[in-house]
């Protein structure tokens, strides 16, 4: 058995470079830029006025004069216009300055009766009320680098500069496989003896929320049946999520199945609760994780493990964050101890709140989960506002 840090250095060893692809924007929020996003024109590309008002010359306010003719207007989307010296223009946010026109006055500041702008204001000074072509970016400059996750505003960004098709990095194509005689779907009526799946479901929705696609599969607990349905999955997919089957139990034959089909075992049991029995491989195309079944082990594994090794093949920053431990914990074995937690913020501090329930086939003490806190293996007593490590989900 290895510790929780080996076997998170094993899966980093692991990782894989998946690729890139293009793609339209509109699918793009959420993926990993594989370019960087250049600005294909200064940023304003003109002068732009920044309020509705009018526009003179300064040398016509330094010379004394505080009330101006209106020979124009000049909206947005209109060409540049030429101001003529001596006298104003009305302008429009967005509009281009016209030229010999270096000063917005906003309407407030001016009165316009019979064709003439009258100015109230005090002072004024040059380019007032003016956004300088450039100043945001200049032409050619970067404006998103590759690597980042593209948010909301990097759309905003993307479309301003033209940029309908984004290189992005590749998703993997990810297999969930259910496993387990005792397992029907959601929409049976199971039998005394049988349970509804679940924590396949839980997995697809984590997935779906950070926006990877998936194909579910279940496998019945019997040898040859698993390795048949593995010869087709392992190469169709290259990211598999197994769960169930990874055990001690006489029908636990995922590990054995996987390792004669080429899939080399990279650990197997790991030194913590829940979850110890997590088994972790590859071969050159597929990256595959059994993981326990009982579904706070899932969802533990998951959030991890298999998070970690998603976050460095597709190069994102981990999703880890630290939070201070609302009670007392006592845990006396010499195990990681990942505590599923709801993450309050009280007075801006996050705070774990531990919802350990029954164990780790008590399903509905995750309802409230927000990650999993990692107590470490060498203390026994974790004190109520101590900060530990917590795996969101
Ligand atoms: P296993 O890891 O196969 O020994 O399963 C451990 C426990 O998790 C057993 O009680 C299983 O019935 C349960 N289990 C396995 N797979 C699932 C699943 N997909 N959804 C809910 N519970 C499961
Ligand atoms: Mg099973």
């Amino acid at each position: 058995m290895i510790s929780v840090e080996e076997a998170l250095k094993i899966i980093g060893e692991h990782s894989t470079d998946l690729g890139s692809e293009e793609i339209h924007f509109s699918n793009a929020k959420g993926r990993v830029l594989d370019e960087d996003i250049l600005a294909d024109r200064p940023f304003p590309p003109f002068h732009r006025a920044t309020m509705d008002g009018i526009c003179i010359a300064l040398k016509d306010w330094d010379s004394g004069r505080r009330s101006f003719p209106v020979t124009g207007e000049q909206f947005a989307g209109a060409p540049q216009q030429e101001l003529k010296l001596g006298s104003c223009m009305e302008i429009m946010t967005g509009a281009v300055a016209p030229k010999n026109a270096n000063v917005v006055i906003r309407y407030e500041d001016v009165t316009i009766e019979n064709g003439i702008a009258a100015v109230h204001s005090e002072s004024v000074t040059e380019m007032m009320n003016i956004h300088l072509t450039g100043t945001d970016a200049e032409e050619g400059a970067v404006l998103v680098e590759k690597g980042k996750r593209i948010s909301h505003g990097d759309i905003g960004i993307l479309t301003s500069v033209g940029k309908t098709r984004v290189q992005v990095k590749k998703l993997p194509k990810v297999a969930i496989i259910s496993t387990g005689d005792e397992l029907v779907e959601p929409e049976e009526t199971p039998l005394p003896h049988q349970i509804r799946k679940s924590n396949v479901y839980t997995l697809c929705s984590l997935l779906n929320d950070k926006g990877l696609e998936f194909e579910l599969f279940h496998i019945n607990d019997e040898l040859d049946e698993i390795k048949q349905a593995l010869d087709k999955i392992l190469s169709d997919f290259n990211l598999i999520l197994l769960s169930g089957g990874v055990s001690k139990g006489k029908k636990d034959f995922i590990p054995e199945a996987l390792e004669s089909h080429g899939v080399k075992k990279h650990f197997h049991r790991i030194k913590q609760r829940p979850g110890k029995p997590l088994w972790f491989g590859s071969n050159d195309k597929v990256t595959v994780f059994g993981f326990p079944g009982n579904p706070v082990s899932t969802i533990a594994c998951f959030s991890v493990y298999c998070r970690h090794w998603l976050n460095l093949s597709l190069g994102l920053p981990s999703n880890t964050i630290h939070a201070q431990l609302a009670e007392d914990i006592h845990f006396p074995k010499e195990l990681t101890y990942f505590v599923h937690v709801a993450l309050p913020n009280k007075q801006g501090i996050v705070k774990a709140q531990s919802l350990r329930g029954n164990g780790s086939g008590d399903l509905v003490s995750l309802s409230e989960a927000e990650g999993f806190i990692e107590l470490p293996a060498n203390q026994s007593d974790f004190k109520k506002g101590d900060m530990y490590r917590v795996y969101l989900f």
